[in-house]
C-alpha cells in the first residue's frame, strides 16, 4: 500500500510538473483581476495574457492560469484592467511649449499676472517674454486686459501672453512693433483690437499668424524634454494614446525624432494643419505610419473660440451683438481641403464651436458622405449646434470629438455669450452621441487638465471638480459611455479599431491596472495608473 501511494503521488507530481512545462509560454499574465475588455458585449474577466506586444488571450483566471506560464505574472488584486486610454484631442506640442513659458494659468488678477511676469523676466533675461494660460473670466474685473501697465514695465522687451484658449493673446508695444503691427493692419478671419484709435495689444486668431516671428524658437532638446515629461504625466494616468490636434511639417520630423530615441511609446495620432508643406506631404505619403506616429486627417480652423468672441455663431452674441464671432476659414478653403482629404484618404476634423461654424462644415460633409459613408470625418469641440443642424451628425455620419472638461470650465459665463435659446443645443454630449452612435472624448489639454478623471467626473455628474451645481445633467453620458469615448470610439476615430480600443486577442497590449476602482460618484476622487502597458512594454508603474 505504502509503495503504491508513494508511487501515486509521484506520478500527480510529475504530472503538474510536465503540465507546467507544458503551458504555454508568454511574456505576461495578469490575473486576479477586473479586466474590462470593452469589446462588443463589454466583457469582464479576470485574466489576461499577452506576448511579443500582443494579446493572446483574456478569461476566467483558472484557464488563463492553468494555460499558460508567464516571464511575469502580475497579481492585481482585484484591481481593474482597461484598454490604455486615448486622449482624442489634445496638443502635446502646445503644453511642451507652455511649460517652456511663463505660467500664467490660475491668475486671479491682472495684478497677479503682473507679478509673475515680472519674477520670470528676471530669471529669464534675454528672450521674448511668452506667457501662456490668463483667463480674465476668473478675474474681479471681466474685460480683456490691456497693455499700458506692461509698456511701463516692459518698454524694451517684447511681452506675448496668450489667453488660456490659444486662440487670443496680449501683447506690449514692443512685440506690436517687432511683429510690425500698426494701425493700419488688416487681417481676414482675426481682430486686432483697437479701442479709442490706440491699439490695445489684444490681437485674437488669424492676428496671432503675424507674431510667429518674434517668439523664441525652442531647441528639439528643449521640445524633446518636455514632451518626455508630459509622456510621464500621461502615462501616470493610463493615457497611453493622443490625438494631437494640428501639427506643422518641421513637428513631423521632432516626433520622428522621438520615437528614434527609443523614449517615446504613446501612440500618437496626429492632424496635419492644412498648410501647403503638409498638402505635399500628404499627397505624397498618403496615410503615414512610422512606427507609433500615425498621421491621417487634416485639422481645419472653422472658427475660434466663444470665451473670446471668436466662435462662428448664426445671430450675434447674447451679450456682445455688435459680432458674430469670425469664420477663420473661407468655405471654399474649408471645401478645397475637404476634396484634397477625399483624395488622399484622409480624414478632415474641423474645429468648429459655433452653430454657423458647424452648419457650414456639415455641409460639406454631407457631400463626402454621399461618396463615402465610413469616412469618420470629425467635427472637433462641436459646442453650439442649431436644433436643425443636429440630426445632420447622424445623418452625414459626422464623429463628435468633444471635451466634458469645457463645459464646466465654461458654463459660469457662457449663458451670458449665447443666451438661453442657444444654450439648449450646447454641449449636448449625449444628443451627439444618439445621433452619431460613437462619439470621441479628450481634454484638449493644456487648455484642460490632462486628467482623465476630471473627463469622467464632467462627462457623466455634469459638475466641475471642485463641486457646485450640475450643468444640463440631461446631457449626461454613462461611465461606460464615456470610457468608450477614450478607448473604443477613439479608436475608431483614428482608424485603429484593429490594433487598440478593446482587449481582445490579437490586438495590441496596450493597457492599465488602475490603483483604485474606476467609478464616478458625486463628488471627484482622484485616480492613477499602477502599471501601464504599452503593446507589451511596461512604461510606468508605481513601484
Ligand atoms: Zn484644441
Amino acid at each position: 500500500m505504502k509503495i503504491n501511494k508513494c508511487v501515486l503521488y509521484i506520478s500527480i507530481l510529475s504530472l503538474l510538473l510536465t503540465s507546467c512545462f507544458k503551458g504555454i509560454h508568454v511574456d505576461c499574465v495578469i490575473h486576479n483581476a477586473q479586466v474590462h475588455t470593452m469589446d462588443a458585449e463589454n466583457t469582464v474577466a479576470q485574466a489576461i495574457a499577452f506576448h511579443k506586444g500582443k494579446i493572446v488571450e483574456i478569461g476566467p483566471e483558472r484557464q488563463i492560469l492553468n494555460k499558460y506560464t508567464a516571464d511575469e505574472e502580475i497579481d492585481a488584486q482585484g484591481k481593474d484592467v482597461y484598454p490604455g486610454f486615448n486622449d482624442s484631442h489634445g496638443h502635446l506640442l502646445l503644453y511642451a511649449q507652455q511649460k517652456l513659458s511663463l505660467d500664467l494659468h490660475d491668475c486671479l488678477s491682472f495684478d497677479e499676472m503682473l507679478v509673475r511676469i515680472e519674477r520670470f523676466a528676471s530669471r529669464n533675461p534675454n528672450k521674448t517674454i511668452v506667457g501662456k494660460g490668463w483667463d480674465h473670466s476668473l478675474w474681479s474685473q471681466k474685460e480683456l486686459p490691456t497693455n499700458e501697465r506692461i509698456n511701463d514695465l516692459f518698454p524694451n522687451r517684447a511681452v506675448v501672453l496668450y489667453r488660456v484658449d490659444e486662440h487670443t493673446a496680449l501683447l506690449n508695444q514692443k512685440a506690436l512693433d517687432l511683429a510690425k503691427i500698426n494701425l493700419n493692419t488688416q487681417i481676414d478671419g482675426g481682430e486686432i483690437q483697437i479701442i479709442e484709435n490706440k491699439l490695445s495689444g489684444i490681437i485674437s486668431d488669424n492676428a496671432l499668424n503675424l507674431i510667429e516671428t518674434i517668439l523664441p524658437q525652442y531647441t528639439q532638446e528643449e521640445l524633446s524634454k518636455a514632451i518626455l515629461e508630459i509622456q510621464d504625466e500621461l502615462l501616470q494616468y493610463g493615457i497611453t494614446g493622443v490625438h494631437e490636434a494640428g501639427i506643422n511639417f518641421k513637428d513631423i520630423a521632432l516626433f520622428k525624432h522621438l520615437i528614434q530615441t527609443g523614449k517615446f511609446h504613446i501612440n500618437l495620432y496626429a492632424m496635419l494643419m492644412a498648410t501647403p508643406e503638409n498638402i505635399e506631404f500628404a499627397r505624397k505619403n498618403g496615410p503615414f505610419q512610422y512606427k507609433n506616429l500615425k498621421i491621417q486627417s487634416f485639422k481645419v480652423m472653422a472658427d475660434g473660440a466663444i470665451g473670446s468672441y471668436g466662435a462662428l455663431l448664426k445671430s450675434p452674441y447674447s451679450d456682445n451683438l455688435e459680432t458674430n464671432g469670425t469664420l477663420l476659414t473661407s468655405f471654399n478653403e474649408m471645401k478645397r481641403i475637404a476634396l484634397l482629404s477625399e483624395q488622399f484618404g484622409y480624414q478632415m476634423n474641423t474645429h468648429a464651436i459655433g452653430d454657423q461654424a458647424n452648419f457650414l462644415t456639415l455641409q460639406i460633409i454631407k457631400e463626402i458622405n454621399e461618396t463615402n459613408k465610413d469616412h469618420r470625418w470629425r467635427i472637433e469641440h462641436a459646442q453650439v449646434i442649431d436644433s436643425s443642424d443636429l440630426s445632420k451628425y447622424g445623418e452625414y455620419g459626422v464623429f463628435p470629438s468633444i471635451q466634458p472638461t469645457h463645459a464646466m470650465s465654461d458654463y459660469r459665463w457662457v449663458k451670458d455669450r449665447l443666451g438661453e435659446n442657444r444654450m439648449l443645443f450646447a454641449y449636448s454630449y449625449k444628443s451627439l452621441l444618439k445621433q452619431s452612435g460613437m462619439i470621441a472624448i479628450g481634454t484638449d489639454f493644456p487648455v484642460e487638465d490632462i486628467d482623465p478623471f476630471t473627463t469622467i467626473h464632467t462627462a457623466v455628474q455634469r459638475t466641475p471638480i471642485e463641486g457646485g451645481t450640475a450643468f444640463k445633467t440631461a446631457e449626461g453620458i454613462s461611465l461606460e459611455e464615456c470610457i468608450k469615448g477614450m478607448t473604443i470610439w477613439s479608436a475608431w476615430a483614428s482608424f485603429q479599431e484593429n490594433e487598440i480600443g478593446s482587449l481582445e486577442a490579437g490586438k495590441d497590449a496596450t493597457l492599465v491596472i488602475f490603483e483604485s476602482p474606476v467609478k464616478s460618484s458625486t463628488s471627484y476622487s482622484s485616480n492613477f495608473a499602477n502599471t501601464t502597458f504599452i503593446k507589451g512594454k511596461k512604461v510606468y508603474s508605481v513601484e
